[in-house]
């Protein structure tokens, strides 16, 4: 099969695609699923520069853990997915813990049953493939907060992957009383197209030194100090990018296809909306492209890689 892949750590040159690469087995418990687009995420950038050589795989590694595709081949265990299934997920359960060899920038993945989702009806697969590690991180983070309806939050970044779904869940699945998010100036208006009642610009404002305070703070930055400062008296601050002091804590995902199918019925009916960065789809063969401008921290929602 042709795949993208490495064998040493470094910057986007150490990727290399290979077509003679074998189609990887599957165990009892997984399925076969024929990749038809992919998403990139930071993570994939930050595996491939060693961060997470502790726990790595062995190499050659094939990066990638958003897909949506077709289920070809399934293990005896499964009981829920048939060949022919239309699917999408995030194929790495612990993507920092234990990082898988085998990642969606592939034409073939094994992929655990319980990780994978039917695809919505209403989203081609490029959509498809934008949602899984996004949302689900989005989703864990607000149930882990504690988020419910009448809460307010602030989402820190809320133009990238996470943050846009977090904007969305907050509003329109959690029923918050006030979304506030951030970005700079041209992705203001976005900010409030996906429900955002305050949209912050960066460039102009420090947040943190604003008057109004929340009951959650999600950091999806990088930048602790501040994020603390923004939560009110009973409030709390969520971090995916590392160590927050309190009130706040961090969290590594753990990809979960039900969460999909829970979220499915927002999914179809349009009130959870998918952000495909402008710039995308790259084609399979511009992948190192694709992570060039990923690694820029520049992207509005999802970079997608489509077709494989
Ligand atoms: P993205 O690559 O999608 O983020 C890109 C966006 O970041 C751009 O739209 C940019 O908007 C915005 N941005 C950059 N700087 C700032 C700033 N100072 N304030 C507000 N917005 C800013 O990121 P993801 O959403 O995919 O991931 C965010 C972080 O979370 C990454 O570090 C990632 O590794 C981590 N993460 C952790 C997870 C976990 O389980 N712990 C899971 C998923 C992600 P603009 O151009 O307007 O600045």
């Amino acid at each position: 099969m042709k795949a993208w892949q490495y064998d040493e750590y470094g910057d986007v040159n150490v990727l290399k695609l290979s077509s003679d690469v074998p189609v990887p087995t599957i165990n009892d418990d997984q399925v076969l699923v024929k990749v038809v687009a992919a998403a990139l995420n930071p993570v994939d950038f930050k595996r491939r520069q060693g961060y997470i050589i502790a726990t790595d795989s062995p190499f050659p590694i094939i990066p990638g853990h958003d897909l949506a595709g077709i289920v070809v081949k399934v293990g005896s265990n499964v009981k829920s997915l048939k060949e022919g299934d239309e699917v999408y997920g995030d194929v790495m359960e612990r993507a920092l813990a234990e990082p898988k060899q085998f990642g969606t920038l592939a034409e073939y993945v094994p992929v655990d049953e319980k990780l994978l989702a039917l695809k919505p009806k209403n989203l081609d697969f490029l959509q498809a493939a934008a949602i899984p590690l996004a949302i689900e991180t989005a989703y864990e983070g607000l149930e882990r907060a504690g988020f419910s309806e009448g809460k307010s939050i602030l989402v820190m970044n809320g133009a990238g992957g996470v943050g846009s779904f977090a904007i969305q869940l907050a509003k329109h699945v959690f029923g918050a009383s006030k979304v506030a998010a951030t970005s700079s100036t041209g992705k203001i208006e976005l900010l409030k197209s996906l429900g955002a009642d305050v949209a912050i610009d960066y460039t102009k404002e420090n947040f943190e030194e604003l008057p109004d305070k929340y009951d959650v703070v999600y950091d999806c930055v990088g930048q602790p100090e501040k994020a603390v400062k923004a939560v009110n008296e009973t409030g709390v601050a969520v971090s995916i990018t590392g160590p927050i002091p309190e009130p706040g804590f961090d969290f590594v995902l753990t990809a979960n296809g039900s969460m999909l199918t829970k979220l499915g019925p927002y999914l179809e009916s349009g009130k959870l909306k998918v952000l495909v960065d402008p710039k995308s789809p790259y084609p399979f063969n511009k992948v190192k492209e694709a992570f060039t401008y990923l690694e820029t921290h520049r992207a509005t929602g999802k970079i997608i890689i489509y077709p494989i």
